[in-house]
């Protein structure tokens, strides 16, 4: 029996659902839980979404991503799903619901991911946790309606680059094709998500092409984005989400990160990789995770620290 089918059977046994997005998160983990949600209710269960950061404001339009919860708010159940969360550390403070809870899964699709929980299942071939979603819902008999299709559509355009990226395979547009004959508006969620820019995006933007370093003939690109940057250019943190694929667009780059101080002073690295380097790998070195083609990590050091540790790595990445 395959883990999906052995998952959707035991999620059958169980009532009452926490389900886990990851910090700082993205479309994918926000919409695949949304998506969850909705499904367990469909089949009579209970389900609360949480997170331990607050939803961005570019998933606004989901009106359901109002339902999300933050952790004083949450009463504990029984069960849990972790949803895109590569370890148990992405969960952050959530991580206590799932420790404390008596049925545990985990669905993800990151390499770095060495499987946590009473059951997991980790498809690395998944373009996004959204595609594993829709696969597990086949196998429970959930009816893919079009709310819950808006969502998955959601998540896997999040972690595909709208299709682009090398993740997307033939099911995944399969399934994205499956997800559009519920009668969803396609258009609509790639304008919503990708072509609603604030203008503090782009200042932020420029600011970081401002700060861009090349290496190695132009095959690695490096930027800096500081808190100053951030406040100077009048915009949020999740504004800065996406530089590190536009540096990866420049014609010359293998390798691309972006070094983006947080609030509380530490420093979060967004690598991207074209068609060599494997960046989840440097991630694991310094704590984090990811894929091989994007990856990331946190680290609570100098930035000269920081900096210098990151190039080194990416140039012996570039090496191997
Ligand atoms: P990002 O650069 O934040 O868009 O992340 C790229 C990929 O790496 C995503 O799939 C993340 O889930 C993963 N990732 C980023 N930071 C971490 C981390 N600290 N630990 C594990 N995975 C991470
Ligand atoms: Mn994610
Ligand atoms: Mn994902």
């Amino acid at each position: 029996m395959s883990m999906i089918t052995r998952i959707a059977e035991l999620i059958r046994e169980h009532d009452d659902y926490t389900v886990i997005a990851h910090i700082a998160p993205d479309g994918d983990t926000i919409c695949s839980c949304m998506a969850l949600k909705l499904g367990l209710e469909q089949i009579g269960k209970k389900a609360q979404v949480v997170c331990d950061n607050r939803v961005p404001p570019m998933f606004a339009f989901l009106e359901e991503s109002y339902f999300v919860k933050t952790m004083p708010d949450v009463k504990r159940t029984e069960s849990c799903i972790a949803v895109d969360c590569a370890d148990r550390l992405r969960m952050g403070t959530c991580a206590k619901l799932f420790d404390a809870a008596s049925f545990t899964v985990c669905l993800d699709h990151h390499g770095t991911n060495i499987g946590f929980g009473d059951l997991f299942c980790v498809d690395t071939t998944a373009a996004a946790t959204g595609e594993i979603v829709y696969l597990l819902f086949k196998e429970m008999g959930v009816d893919i309606d079009s709310d819950i299709a808006r969502y998955l559509y959601c998540a896997i355009i999040a972690d595909s680059g709208q299709f682009a990226y090398s993740n997307t395979t033939p099911r995944t547009m399969r399934i994205a094709a499956d997800l559009l004959e519920t009668g969803i508006d396609g258009n609509e969620l790639h304008t919503k998500l990708y072509s609603s820019d604030p203008v503090s995006k782009l200042r932020i933007k420029a600011r970081a092409i401002n700060n861009l370093q090349l290496f190695a003939d132009g095959k690695i690109a490096v930027t800096v984005i500081t808190q100053r940057d951030i406040l100077a250019a009048g915009a949020s943190n999740e504004d800065t989400e996406g530089i590190a694929e536009m540096l990866r667009g420049i014609d010359t780059v293998e390798l691309s990160a972006v070094i983006k101080e947080q609030r509380d002073g530490a420093f979060k690295v967004s690598m991207r990789s074209q068609n060599i380097g494997n960046v989840a790998a440097i991630a694991r070195k310094f704590g984090g995770g990811g894929h091989e083609r994007a990856a990331g990590y946190t680290i609570a050091r100098p930035l000269t620290y920081c900096l210098n540790t990151l190039t080194d790595e990416l140039l012996r990445e570039l090496d191997v």
